[in-house]
């Protein structure tokens, strides 16, 4: 199997995360997938595109919980803790219908779960379990200073209202990113992350780094002048760490990982999926979502 390289190559963490993960996996989802959104494209490009979008119940939540808190900063609604627990709820009931009526069979981007997908799931408990760890996230979120000074903080003083993803460039490379929000607060550029109980606990302190090499890309602050608060939200507590990292050394990571996953294509940049080897720990195929492709491969 070939396919062109159609698309500009840029580095995220998830990306990283995805290669050191399993290369095959990585190919299913950056490249055999690719166009199988068209009704057109071959069937194995549809059935990857299908799997590339099933999520974990777990991280499903924390995408809607940080959605809600960017919205709500965003939008400056009311920075009440009860009014974004009403967004969240009304995200994940909105799901649940969708999961209850499979719009995610003629609709492969509409939400699906892997739990949904390869277990047999009643959807209703999906739904206690996602109200309850809702319940218990916010019965003490709202003590958390950070994020109250936060969401009192005016739009003005927002670096960046949007809801979307972010990108810097280091000598070319598009390099992405997705912090909670960045602001201005007594002269300082301040960017906030969030990080779940199940947030990969290795690339925390990366994430910070890399919001604030964005800082100093787009608003060229002094050093010091960067703020990389992050919010540890546990099942029953939170609290906020504030890490610096030498960012020569996390460039470094960058390129480092930039050229092993660069070093797969041929050399006229096409990807081939025997250039990407399959994990041989048998337990990531257990909990991987292009398992079923990736068996008759
Ligand atoms: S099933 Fe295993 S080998 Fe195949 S893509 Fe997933 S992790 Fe890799």
């Amino acid at each position: 199997m070939q396919n062109n390289l159609k698309s500009e190559f840029s580095w995220s963490i998830s990306r990283h995360n995805i290669f050191e993960y399993c290369e095959r996996a990585y190919y299913f989802h950056y490249y055999g997938s690719w166009n199988g959104w068209t009704q057109y494209s071959d069937d194995l490009s549809i059935q990857l595109f299908k799997l590339k979008h099933l999520q974990t119940k777990e991280l499903w939540l924390i995408h809607i919980i940080c959605n809600s808190f960017k919205m709500a900063i965003a939008k400056q609604i009311v920075p009440d803790f009860s009014n974004i627990k009403k967004y969240v709820i009304k995200f994940i009931l909105k799901d649940i219908s969708s999961l209850k009526i499979k719009n995610w069979m003629d609709d492969p981007k509409q939400i699906n779960l892997f739990s949904t997908y390869y277990e047999y799931a009643d959807i209703d408990s999906i739904k206690t379990w996602a109200l309850k760890k809702i319940n218990n996230y916010f019965s003490h979120l709202h003590t958390n200073k950070t994020l109250n000074t936060l969401l009192k903080i005016p739009l003005t003083m927002q670096k960046c209202h949007d809801n979307n993803f972010k990108y810097f460039k280091i000598n070319k490379l598009k390099i992405w990113l997705n912090p909670l929000s960045i602001y201005s607060y007594n002269k300082k550029l301040i960017a906030f992350n969030f990080n779940f109980d199940l947030s990969d606990s290795s690339n925390w302190s990366l994430s910070t780094a890399l919001s604030e090499l964005y800082i100093l890309v787009h608003w060229k602050p002094k050093i010091n002048d960067i703020v990389t608060p992050t919010l540890f939200v546990k099942e029953n507590r939170n609290y906020t760490v504030y890490a610096k990292r030498n960012l020569k050394e996390v460039i470094q990571i960058v390129n480092k990982s930039t050229l092993k996953m660069k070093s797969r294509l041929s050399y006229t940049q096409k990807a081939y999926i025997d250039n990407f080897d399959k994990t041989t720990d048998q337990k990531k195929c257990h909990t991987c979502r292009f398992k079923e492709a990736c068996m008759t491969k």
